[in-house]
Formats: structure tokens, sequence, C-alpha cells
């Protein structure tokens, strides 16, 4: 990735090269199901709904900026992983890119399992009733406490990622009086992101155990040795936002590689194999992802090919998405304070959230696209920045992007694709008050997480 290293922040004051923008979109009303949630569309009067309520009554009732969640999408894209990969295979959502109770009752009445990755998420799962052995708790660096919550609650697998892990959790699990599932996370040497991968890329990373050297046939060895442990599988997640399929196959073929290695020293056939998450999801038009059954069908004929080499049983496969879950059934919605054109430059509209809602522009110089939906308009289109109200000119939303140029403060304006990864790492910068999630399902619309409040931000503030 290139970054430019500026103290105010990435891509501060940059400098427009000529020429250098797409021609924008030739209608400016139109909202591109790809990257848009699956009820959202424009009502006679041109005014976006989702779930059968339109936006403007969703900003009177909710306030803005909020996270507007289309509970049918959410549910769809869950059912269509599930069926997918089918019942010789499971599909664990990881948490982190959305978590909260509502979201946990979906899932399991979807029939997902759950990752968790810490112990705030752990305590949400279960407060929602999911049922233990279907989490698998993740993270490099578990404290004593969350390892031992996890076990008592009997979570369906731990999965390991160093060392000194494997001991303490068998050490933790032995002194309960516990067998405790888990796999081992190993790195195989794979980076993917988008539309490359890198299969030599550096194990120079905090997760997992690496393959190279032998580490990870030696993490086996010690795990096969404790009590404590009850050694199901190995596990692997090569990246993030990832199109291509052909990393997975690399890391399969490896991970594959592992299992061949174990059964010929230790007789035993591991009978799981966990390829992580990373599926990509379209944030603007450019984008082109796959679909649950193609991604199902192509990492079970990846690893069954592989097993067949190996002459190895298959073992069950299981994956881990969350962008690819929740990442598209939400858009952010936000109420424009300030139009300011800069001549010969663009206009910078401001917004009443910014990054302290959607973060990942600043830290991954992600890309976002945007609509005026509180009107149509035919409007010519102007070029756009969408900044927040934070004190960091780093506080960008959507960097290019075409609006109408009779937008004017007062309308609202919606950053579809916001359901992963944003209120999941939302800040109080600048003491701003974090956004409602709000559920959307016919026609009726409620906060699954609400607005947070000056009380709630007082509360932690003790003085
Ligand atoms: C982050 C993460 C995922 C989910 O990644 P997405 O890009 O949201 O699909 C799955 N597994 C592990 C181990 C992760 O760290």
């Amino acid at each position: 990735m290139s970054r430019s290293a500026h103290p105010a922040g990435p891509r501060h004051a940059d400098v427009l090269p000529e020429g250098h923008y797409a021609a924008p979109p030739a209608d400016l009303n139109a909202l591109d199901a790809k990257v848009w949630a699956r009820t959202v569309g424009r009502d006679a009067d041109g005014v976006v709904t989702v779930g059968g309520v339109d936006v403007k009554t969703l900003a009177e009732e909710f306030g803005t900026p909020a996270y507007i969640l289309d509970e049918d999408d959410f549910r769809a894209r869950a059912r269509a992983w599930r069926t997918a990969f089918g019942a010789d295979a499971d599909v664990f959502y990881a948490g982190k890119a959305f978590l909260s109770r509502a979201v946990v009752r979906w899932l399991d009445e979807e029939g997902l399992n759950l990752d968790v990755c810490s112990g705030g998420e752990l305590a949400t799962a279960l407060s929602a009733g999911m049922s233990a052995d279907r989490i698998a708790f993740h993270g490099n660096n578990k404290s004593a406490q969350e390892i031992e919550r996890a076990v008592r609650a009997g979570v369906g697998r731990i999965v390991l990622d160093s060392f000194q892990e494997i001991v303490r959790v068998a050490h933790i699990a032995q002194s309960l009086g516990k067998r405790q599932k888990v796999q081992i996370r190993i790195t195989v040497g794979v980076e993917a992101h988008t539309h490359e991968f890198i299969a030599t890329a550096h194990e120079d990373q905090k997760f997992g155990i690496p393959l190279a050297g032998g580490q990870a046939a030696e993490a086996v060895r010690r795990a096969l040795q404790l009590d404590g442990l009850e050694l199901v599988g190995i596990h692997s997640h090569i990246g993030s936002q990832i199109f291509d399929m052909s990393g997975f196959e690399v890391a399969a073929h490896r991970v594959v590689g592992l299992l061949k290695a174990v059964r010929d020293e230790h007789g035993i056939e591991l009978p799981e194999i966990d390829l992580g998450g990373g599926l990509g999801i379209a944030y603007t038009s450019d984008d082109d992802p796959r679909e649950p059954h193609e991604i199902a069908k192509a990492l079970t004929e990846i690893v069954t090919r592989e097993c067949e080499a190996a002459r190895l049983r298959t073992p069950r496969i299981s994956v881990e998405p969350g962008r690819a879950i929740v990442g598209p059934t939400a858009f952010t919605l936000y109420e424009v304070g300030t139009v300011k054109p800069l001549d010969g430059l663009r206009t910078y509209v401001s917004v009443d959230g910014g990054m302290s809602d959607n973060i990942r522009t600043a830290l991954y110089d992600a890309e976002y696209s945007v609509a005026l939906v509180s009107r149509a308009s035919d409007a010519e289109p102007m070029l756009v920045r969408v900044v927040g109200k934070h004190c960091e000119s780093g506080d960008i939303v959507v960097r290019d992007a075409f609006l109408p140029a009779d937008l004017a403060p007062g309308d609202l304006i919606a950053v579809p694709a916001t359901g992963a990864y944003c209120r999941s790492m939302a800040s109080n910068y600048n003491h701003v008050l974090r956004p409602p999630v709000v559920a959307v399902r016919d026609g009726e619309a409620r906060a699954i997480v609400r607005r947070e409040t000056e009380e709630d931000l007082l509360r932690l503030d003790v003085g």
C-alpha cells in the first residue's frame, strides 16, 4: 500500500494531477445494486428507502449520523453462505466486523457459527444466548482471564496463536478438568489483498505460527502431547478484501501439506481445516465480488483435490467471512453541514460524523462511494471530497466522488457498504458520540445499538 507519510495524516493536502479523475457516472441518482443493500431504492419522490422506510423518516427518528442496516439483506447473505457450504462445512461469522446481540440472534437463527477475538465479543455472544460450542475464540494475545472464561463457557474451539498460548490454554483447561478443542493458526507465507496475492510473503507478522522452518510441525507436536488440549485442526487466514481465489489455493496446498506431514509423523489425520475469511465486497462500482456459492465451490474443490493428491480424507472445512456478510448490508446516513467549493480544486462537503464513525479511509486509504439520498437531483455532477467534523485534515470519509452541484446544507447523503469495520472501529475522538445502528425490516426501524449520549461519555469520566 502506498502511504504518504505526512505528519497531519495520509494524503494531507495532496496535489491534484490533471485529468486524474474518472468521468462522473452517467446518472447521479442511480444506486448501483452492487454497493447498496438489497432493499434500497428510490421512491416516487426520489427519496431513498430501505426495508420500506425512507431516509428522511429515519433521520428524523434516529438522528444523523446513523448506520442503517438492512436486516433482510443481512439474513439473506448469512443464509447464502450457510447454504453454499452445506452440512459438511461450517461458516463462522467474524464478529469483529460488527457484533451486537441482535446480530448474534440473527446468526443463530440462520445457522451460522461465530468467531470472537476478545472477552467483550465473547460476552456479547454469550449474553445473546449463542451456544458456546458454536463459538471459536481467536486472538494473538488472549489473557488468562479470557481463556479461562472461554474454557469454562465451553467454546467450540480456541485458535492457538503461539507456543506460549499452547501451554497456557492447556494448563488452564487442565486445571478446570477440561479438554479444550483447539486449532493451531499457522502462517503459510501467503498474503492476499484485493486482486493480488504473494505466495512468498514474509511470515513477518504478529499472527500465527510460521509453517517455515518446521515451526508449525513443532507446534502440532507440542499440542498433541498436552492432556488439556484436543487438537482438531489447522487454521489459516491470508488477508482481507480478497477477490482472487488463487491465494486460497496456495494456502490450502500448504495447509494440506502440513496435515500430510502430521499423518506421516503421528499417524493421525486432523479432522478440520479452517481457511479464514477475507472475501471482498464492492465498495465502489469498480469492485466485482464473487457469490458465496462460487467461493464455496472453489474452496471445496481446492481442498478435496489437495487431499486426494496427499491421500488424506478430506477434512471438514470452515470459513470465517465477516465483511462479506455484514459489509454490504449497511450505509451511513449523514447530514450535510457545509459545502465549500475550492476554485480549480474540488468541493469539500462536511458531514456530521467522520473518522470517528469510519476510520477506514484514513487508516487503509479505503475507497467508498456516496449518494444524495434525501432527494433526486438533475444538477450537473461536481467533484467532491466528503470530510468529517474532526480536528484533523486526514478526516476524510470519501476521498473522491461526484455529487450533484446543487448539494446544500441540510441534504442527507449516504455512504454505502459501511456495515463492516465502521461501527466496530468507531471512536470518541473529539468526544463525538458514536452513532446508533438502526436495523430496518418490513417497514419498521429499530435501534439495535443506540446512539451514545453525553451521559454515556461522562459516566466513564470519574473525575
Ligand atoms: C478478520 C478475520 C476474519 C474476517 O475477515 P473479513 O475480511 O471480515 O472476512 C476471519 N478470520 C480471522 C482469523 C480474522 O482475523
